[in-house]
């Protein structure tokens, strides 16, 4: 919580004091405890989703617990399993229809590389046709791997600005692509 600062009362005023902190942090630190993550499971890494779900890891407690289905109402697109590449126009598909600010993670060896899939039907890694923001390695990775990927994806949702999509670098990034 380092960004929120516990700023002394001025004198002459009542009270324990008043946080200070700017707008874009504000709602970075919000926006970061009530992520909507898109599942987009295709194989076995989405059995280990469904554990992190589940009441003993229990991902709501991150502020998860609303999965959408809707690409147009999710910032957060976890993809866990084996993505063809007939499948994949539909994956960048899905990401193109997802608002700004968006983030993607790769759960998974397959999500990330192919994992063992190294054949000519397999997408060597999402980030061939999308980008990335988190890999999680592991076939498949454990619920604890795939909270550890969530909480970093949390960080990034609290640093970047309200204006990612507008900072240079993302923009390169996204132009590398052949997103406009
Ligand atoms: Fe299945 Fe392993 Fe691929 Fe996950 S990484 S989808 S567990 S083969």
């Amino acid at each position: 919580m380092s960004d929120i600062q516990i700023v002394d009362a001025p004198p002459g005023v009542e009270g324990a004091g008043f946080f200070a902190t700017s707008l874009d942090k504000a709602i970075g630190l919000a926006r970061s405890h009530s992520l909507w993550p898109l599942p987009f499971a295709t194989s076995c890494c989405g059995i280990e989703f469904m554990a992190t779900m589940g009441s003993h890891y229990d991902l709501s407690r991150f502020g998860a617990e609303r999965l959408s289905f809707s690409p147009r109402q999710a910032d957060l697109l976890m993809v866990m399993g084996t993505i063809s590449k007939k499948m994949a126009p539909v994956l960048r598909q899905v990401y193109l229809q997802m608002a700004e600010p968006r983030w993607v993670m790769a759960v998974g060896a397959c999500a990330s590389s192919g994992g063992i899939f190294d054949t000519y039907s397999v997408l060597q890694g999402i980030d061939e046709v999308i980008p990335v923001d988190v890999y999680v390695p592991g076939c498949p990775p454990r619920p604890e791997a795939i909270i550890d990927g969530f909480m970093n994806i949390q960080k990034l949702v609290r640093t970047e600005s309200l204006r990612r999509r507008n900072e240079p670098q993302y923009q390169k990034l996204l132009a590398s692509y052949g997103i406009q």
